[in-house]
């Protein structure tokens, strides 16, 4: 039984193609999905560059993007499923994804394996690999066919 799945999105066209398979396991066990979107934390550099105002004022655009991304994701992608909910964090991808899994009790994460950076590690890009090697919850992680 999959009771609880938490899948993790950075809005590229790999994790697209992964959330395919979280949604259809999802409908399968009739889980609860979760989604996540972790908004980069970018180098502390408040009060050095630019005034703290300008900064928040900054982080609550970017804040305010990520959501309307989110919105713009579910109702694309799973409108119609019915124990669908989302959140967005500010942080470390990896660090939160695991958190938030931890959080939820969920039985399993899914991630692409490449995201919107390109990288092309050996493998993986590196969120994918550093939840697979951190996580303690299962993790599918899905290579797009190229
Ligand atoms: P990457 O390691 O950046 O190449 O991304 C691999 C996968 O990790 C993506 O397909 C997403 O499933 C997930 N991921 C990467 N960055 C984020 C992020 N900022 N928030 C949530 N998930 C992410």
């Amino acid at each position: 039984m999959l009771k609880t799945i938490l899948f993790a999105t950075d809005f590229s066209e790999s994790s697209d193609h992964a959330f395919q398979y979280a949604l259809s396991l999802a409908r399968k066990f009739e889980s609860r999905l979760a989604i996540i979107h972790v908004i980069s934390e970018p180098v502390d550099l408040r009060g050095f560059y630019v005034p703290h105002i300008s900064f928040d004022k900054l982080e609550e655009e970017i804040e305010q993007g990520a959501l309307k991304m989110m919105e713009k994701f579910c109702l694309t992608h799973a409108h119609d499923y019915p124990r669908l909910e989302s959140c967005v964090v500010p942080g470390i991808p990896y660090d939160e994804i695991i958190k938030k899994a931890e959080e939820i009790s969920a039985d399993l994460i899914v991630v692409g394996t490449h995201g919107r950076t390109g990288l092309d590690h050996v493998l993986f890009g590196s969120t994918a690999e550093k939840v697979v090697r951190k996580s303690t919850i299962p993790v599918m992680s899905i290579r797009i066919r190229e």
